[in-house]
């Protein structure tokens, strides 16, 4: 079923989540269990990441470095269909622009719809670690809007080349990735809106946001967007912190900040179990809040951890 028809039937704030695909080498055990203890809190659908390549420097017999492509967590399609079998939800594969042509996307598009999955979230991806900039594939989508166009067009049935005939169109609800902090690379939120804007009218249905720790942050972005005219569901994304050493990573990777609050509330702990603690409080004072307002669906940012999302989610639903 589609997250847009989820939210429609919903009569009140569902439960969602996001699991990494297992590293390479390990077996699909490790998603079920990260999934399992979660399982009693209903998810509305679970959304699967997307990891592109790195470059890693290998050593030849000659003692020269070899630069080679590599992927950690390899796979979406396979696990999303696993997910879907084992526990009859809805799996919600995270596509990329990055690292793909268009005929490779096509590809795994044409197996998605195969396996019935509804629902795709469309993004651009980042830059390769090792390069500061996106570079986008030769014949590959640049924006995750050029990438939402692609999807679409196999929703009218209509393939990468023009001599497909009788084409059976796909039916894929798109969502996208929105930033109440402002993505980074936007020169300003009003910019960032613009396109977020264009996402919507070129076909995405929902957005899903960027985790943020200030809820305030998370309704003024949609007074904004609603003042724009941007009127589908935005879906929040949490985090709880876990670490102390989070407080100065998930800035520099993600771009958001961290109020002074918690900050003060976590360097007061003198023990791991103390600050998993404080971030568990933290997300269940941020998620009821946000449950009280009438949010859609509380999407959790599980990174694998469903001890501490199985807490918050206890508090919550
Ligand atoms: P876009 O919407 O393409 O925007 C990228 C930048 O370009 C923005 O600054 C925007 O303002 C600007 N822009 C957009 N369209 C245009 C245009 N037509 N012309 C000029 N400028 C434009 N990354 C992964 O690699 N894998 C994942 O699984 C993953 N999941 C995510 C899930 C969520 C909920 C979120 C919020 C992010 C996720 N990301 C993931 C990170 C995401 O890929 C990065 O933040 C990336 O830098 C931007 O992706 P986007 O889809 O927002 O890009």
């Amino acid at each position: 079923m589609k997250v847009t028809e989820h939210i429609s039937r919903a009569k009140s704030t569902l439960f969602s989540l996001e699991i990494l695909p297992p590293l390479k080498g390990q077996d699909i055990s490790s998603i079920f269990n990260a999934i399992e203890p979660l399982m009693e809190f209903k998810p509305a659908f679970i959304d699967v990441t997307y990891h592109r390549e790195e470059y890693i420097y290998k050593k030849r017999e000659n003692g020269l470095l070899e630069k080679v492509a590599t992927r950690k967590r390899p796979g979406t399609v396979g696990i999303c269909a696993a997910i879907m079998n084992k526990f009859q939800v809805d799996a919600v594969p995270h596509m990329i622009c990055g690292g793909f042509t268009k005929e490779e996307t096509e590809n795994a598009l044409i197996d998605l719809n195969f396996l019935g999955v509804d629902n795709i979230l469309a993004l651009r991806g980042d830059a390769i670690k090792s390069e500061g900039m996106f570079v986008p594939e030769e014949n590959g989508n640049k924006y995750a809007s050029d990438l939402i166009k692609q999807v679409q067009d196999m929703n009218k049935g209509k393939y990468l080349h023009d001599d497909v005939e009788n084409a059976a169109p796909s039916n894929f609800c798109i969502g996208v990735a929105a930033y109440p902090e402002k993505h980074f690379e936007a020169p300003n939120l009003k910019t960032d809106l613009k396109y977020l804007k264009m996402k919507i009218d070129l076909g995405a249905e929902y957005a899903v946001t960027q985790m943020f720790f200030d809820n305030q942050k998370y309704f003024d972005f949609v007074d904004l967007c609603r003042k724009e005219g941007i009127n589908i569901p935005i879906i929040p994304g949490l985090k709880p912190i876990t670490s102390k050493k989070q407080l100065n990573i998930l800035p520099s990777i993600f771009h958001i900040d961290i109020p002074e609050e918690l900050v003060e509330r976590v360097n007061k702990c003198s023990t791991p179990e103390q600050v998993k603690e404080e971030g568990i409080n933290w997300c269940i004072k941020q998620s009821l809040e946000l449950k009280k307002k009438g949010v859609p669906v509380l999407h959790y940012y599980s990174m694998g951890k469903s001890d501490v999302i199985k807490k918050i989610a206890s508090a919550v639903f």
